[in-house]
């Protein structure tokens, strides 16, 4: 299973926005876009073009892959069965990333980052309708729960990760009950939240 192991701010940076990728450290001042909110590289301050066309599709396209850790075959994998889909194709897709396992236990508050969601996941430490799935891109149906084993209610980053995201809110498509959450409904555009346009990405791969 291949993954980007960069810099995570790097990411950010190129994207000129917050994607939330590393956990706590995103709501700090230590944030790389706080400190210097610059393209990464040599030329980075230099770089001031406006983008048309193609290259702000294709940088909405990067920006969403980043969010999820997706890398771009499954991404593409994700948009084609988003296109086989009824419905508006750029919801589907958001709705098909959103699903995700490791986004779900991110979302519970589980993880303070869908990178550590996917490293927990990876590691066993989930239920999903009381059976352990390891797999971070199971797709999570509506009715289906998840829930923390049971030996790994005391794992330090479970518990830290917890304690640190009380209070941000849990989408609306989720409710959680102690170590356990629900899938109450798919997630609808309005509860995923993103400051992203999908309808580029649809443009970008229906060229
Ligand atoms: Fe992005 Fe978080 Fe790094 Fe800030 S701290 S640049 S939000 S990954």
């Amino acid at each position: 299973m291949a993954r980007y192991n960069g810099p995570a701010c790097r990411l950010c940076r190129r994207e000129g926005m917050k994607l939330y990728l590393k956990g706590e450290r995103c709501y700090t001042e230590k944030c790389a876009i706080e400190k210097r909110n610059t393209p990464p590289g040599q030329h980075g301050r230099a770089r001031k073009a406006k983008m048309v066309g193609y290259g702000v599709q294709l940088r909405e396209k990067q920006k969403v892959k980043r969010i999820y850790g997706v890398l771009e075959d499954q991404f593409r994998r994700y948009f084609e069965q988003a296109d086989r889909t009824r419905g508006i194709t750029g919801e589907t897709l958001l709705q098909l990333l959103e699903r995700r396992l490791d986004n779900a236990v991110y979302r519970l508050g589980f993880a303070t980052s869908r990178a550590q969601g996917r490293q927990l996941v990876l590691h066993g430490h989930f239920l999903v309708n009381g059976k352990k799935v390891d797999v971070p891109s199971y797709s999570l149906k509506s009715g289906d729960v998840v829930s923390v084993r049971e030996s790994s209610r005391e794992n330090t980053s479970i518990v830290h990760a917890m304690d640190e995201v009380k209070g941000r809110g849990i989408p609306e498509w989720l409710t959680l009950d102690g170590s356990a959450g629900k899938v109450m409904g798919l997630p609808t555009r309005e509860q995923i939240n993103l400051p992203v346009q999908e309808q580029l990405i649809v443009e970008l791969y229906s060229k």
